[in-house]
């Protein structure tokens, strides 16, 4: 039987990903510190008897090197995520970032194991290209602006892997993961869907941050947890990075009236200051899409979910909870 180590695995991606290797058959560790994610999370497969559960921070070394020596393979996806978590407590930011990133990939080039290492899209900063490829300059803002400490921080954790990867050995692969979606995801850190679907059926207003004139793109955690299983096992991957995320852009004003649309045509839609909701000094990045040409080509990705599919799904678990 396959063996897997979820760091985060209680969170939002982390449980999708883990749901799934327990559908496939595997045996599922998982480590979680309960930061940002919960065990709620892990409702739908908290008895099975293939999942493992240990409530403890990644930098606990004693814990982390036994999981690790149990894994085949280890999906590292604990860290700390959120725009607004960010600015508001940007030492634990680069702290979880960096040094539990940095214990993970010791022990496991110690032991040979494989790394499926989640970043984010963050690393590319407020490049001005707008469609980024793996291969594109990062361009960060000054330190003085604690939103970009969270994408350097990234960085380093994939400078630092692919470093092990090229002079230990270690077998790792890279996802720069772009604006995530779907049920579990919560608004509490700053993220934009499950925020406007729930100010929807609380009958509103919805808030758009700035002229809602910045573009994202959404990809259904489903979709995203995908990638992370056909990356697993693909020869050409090991030592790479891989954009990750859906090509379907929307301005975030185009996406509260979707949300609008869709969940509650009697809520109003507020446009805010940025330094309101974030403080004074904010920097937002105008337009972030993935070119997914690589990932195409290494596993025939194609996310399967388009926007409005993904805002009924969000709709429905909120509704449901
Ligand atoms: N945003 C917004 N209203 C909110 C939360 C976020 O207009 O209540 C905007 C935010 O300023 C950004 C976009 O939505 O331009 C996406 O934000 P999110 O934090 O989800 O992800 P990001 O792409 O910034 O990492």
């Amino acid at each position: 039987m396959r063996s897997a180590l979820v760091t985060g695995g209680a969170g939002f991606i982390g449980s999708h990903l883990t749901e799934r290797l327990l559908r496939d058959g595997w045996e599922v560790h998982v480590i979680d510190d309960l930061t940002t994610g919960c065990v709620g999370n892990l409702d739908a497969v908290r008895e099975h008897e293939r999942l493992h559960l240990t409530l403890n921070p990644i930098e606990n070394e004693p814990v982390l090197m036994e999981l690790v020596d149990r894994a085949e393979v280890v999906y590292h996806l604990a860290a700390a995520v959120g725009v607004k978590l960010i600015v508001e407590d940007p030492v634990r930011t680069i702290e979880t970032n960096i040094h539990g990133t940095e214990l993970l990939l010791k022990h496991c080039a110690k032991k040979g194991k494989k790394v499926l290492l989640a970043s984010t899209s963050e690393v590319y900063g407020k490049g001005a290209k707008g469609r980024f490829a793996e291969g594109d300059d990062l361009v960060f803002g000054p330190t003085t602006r604690s939103r970009w400490s969270y994408g350097c921080s990234k960085a380093i954790d994939e400078f630092l892997a692919l470093a092990y990867c090229r002079s230990r050995d270690l077998p790792v692969v890279i996802l720069r993961l772009f604006n995530t979606v779907g049920p579990r995801q919560v608004g509490r850190y700053g993220m934009v869907v499950p925020r406007f679907v729930q100010q929807a059926l609380d009958g509103g207003p919805i808030t758009v941050y700035g002229d809602g004139q910045q573009v994202r793109c959404f990809a259904h955690v489903e979709d995203v947890v995908e990638a992370f299983c056909r990356l697993t096992d693909c020869e050409g991957a090991v030592g790479e990075i891989f954009n990750v995320g859906s090509r379907q852009s929307v301005t975030i004003a185009e996406l509260a009236e979707r949300v609008c649309a869709l969940v509650n045509p009697q809520a109003a839609i507020v446009y805010i200051p940025y330094e309101e909701a974030y403080g004074p000094g904010f920097e937002d990045i105008r337009m972030r899409a993935p070119d997914v040409t690589k990932l195409q080509a290494a596993i025939g990705f194609e996310p399967s979910q388009d926007l409005d599919r993904i805002l009924l799904d969000v709709k429905k678990h909120l509704t449901d909870r």
